[in-house]
Formats: structure tokens, C-alpha cells, sequence
């Protein structure tokens, strides 16, 4: 006869002590352990809209649109595929924001089977920031503040950046207008893309 080893001994004597390491899901809720790597999800209020996680996600599990007509617009709509998603948590690790304050965080959510699969996912809203002169995305307005602020008294070496936050503020007008032939002087205190930027700063008599 063969006798059990004096480890598996202590194990099933502490089973029989304590009960069995396994639940009894689906008849009692399993509690997962705090450090379980579940789905992740957006947090609306601190998620900048940045795409660094879009970019990161190793299974293309988020994406995004730019809305710049209709209703809310411009607005940027930051989709979370959570079927695609295989909850390991890079983009988390990815997020620009600090740890313990990033706009995605992970749960310890695992019961997610469903029957509908076009209706795996989950979206946040972002206000767009469009230049003001062209129009095109210079991004979301919260990832610009939250810039402005990283760099302090830094930004003010930025028109768009400075603007974006003294709007926020209350603190600049929003409808800047050049009332003078001024060749696109007027033009420098607007938000602006880079090419814009660009424009405005190397003024050229024979540009159209
Ligand atoms: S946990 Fe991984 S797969 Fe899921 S969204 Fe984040 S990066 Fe993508
Ligand atoms: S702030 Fe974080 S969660 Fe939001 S888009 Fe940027 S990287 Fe993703």
C-alpha cells in the first residue's frame, strides 16, 4: 500500500477544516480574488480620450469615432469591444493618466457570457476640439487641459494649449475675429492644428 506524502496529508486535513478551495458556482456567487484580472472599463470622468490604450490594445478591443456633425457634435465616441477583450490589462498599463487614476481601470468582473454579440461593447463621450481655422481634430478637449495643466506655466508657449485652458476658466473670448486686414495675425490667438500653427507664425505673401 502506498501512503500518502506527509504534505498531501496536511493538505487534506486543512480541506477537511476549512472546506474546499472551490465554490459552488453556479448554485453560490463566486467572489473572485481582489487581484483578479477582469474586464476592464472605461471611467468616463478620468478616460482624456487620448487613443494611447487604442493604440497599446494587443487584441483591438478599442476603437474610436469622431463625430463632427449632428447632435453633441463634435464629439469623440471611445468603443470598448469587450468580446475581443482578453483582459490583459495593457491598456491600463498604457493609460497616459497615473497610476491608480487612469481612464480605463480593470475589474474583477469575469460572469460576462451573453447571447447578443452586437451588443458587446461599451462607449464613452469626449468633446472634440477642431482648429479654428481649418477645422480638422486637434483632439479631445479634456486631454488639452489636462496638458495645459501637466505643463503649468510651460503652456503658455502654446497658443492652443493656453487658450483651451483660460476658455475653460471662463477667461478668453470665443470668437476671436480679425476686424483689420492683418494677414492672419488675428488668426495666432486661435486654437489651432499644427499646420495652421504653422501658417499663421510663417506668414507667406504668396500663399492662397
Ligand atoms: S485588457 Fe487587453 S485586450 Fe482588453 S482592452 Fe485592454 S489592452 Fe485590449
Ligand atoms: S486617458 Fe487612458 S483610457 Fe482614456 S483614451 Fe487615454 S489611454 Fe485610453
Amino acid at each position: 500500500m502506498k501512503y500518502p506524502k506527509l504534505r498531501e496529508l496536511a493538505e487534506a486535513i486543512k480541506a477537511v477544516i476549512k472546506g474546499p478551495y472551490t465554490s459552488k458556482f453556479p448554485f453560490d456567487p463566486h467572489e473572485p480574488h481582489q487581484n483578479f484580472r477582469g474586464q476592464p472599463t472605461f471611467d468616463p470622468d478620468r478616460c482624456l480620450g487620448c487613443l494611447a490604450c487604442e493604440e497599446a490594445c494587443p487584441s483591438s478591443a478599442i476603437s474610436h469615432e469622431d463625430i463632427l456633425e449632428g447632435p453633441g457634435a463634435p464629439r469623440r465616441v471611445m468603443i470598448h469591444y469587450t468580446d475581443d477583450c482578453i483582459f490583459c490589462g495593457v491598456c491600463v498599463d498604457a493609460c497616459i493618466r497615473e497610476t491608480g487614476d487612469t481612464g480605463i481601470v480593470q475589474t474583477t468582473d469575469w460572469e460576462l457570457s451573453f447571447f447578443d454579440r452586437s451588443k458587446a461593447f461599451e462607449t464613452i463621450e469626449k468633446e472634440l476640439q477642431l482648429c479654428e481655422v481649418c477645422g480638422v481634430v486637434i483632439g479631445t478637449k479634456d486631454h488639452l487641459i489636462w496638458i495645459a495643466e501637466k505643463l503649468g506655466e510651460l503652456s503658455f508657449s502654446n497658443p492652443t494649449l493656453y487658450l483651451t485652458r483660460l476658455r475653460e476658466l471662463g477667461l478668453a473670448d470665443n470668437n476671436i475675429k480679425g476686424v483689420l486686414e492683418d494677414k492672419g495675425r488675428s488668426d495666432r490667438i486661435k486654437i489651432l492644428c499644427a499646420e495652421c500653427r504653422r501658417k499663421t507664425t510663417f506668414y507667406d505673401e504668396g500663399r492662397t
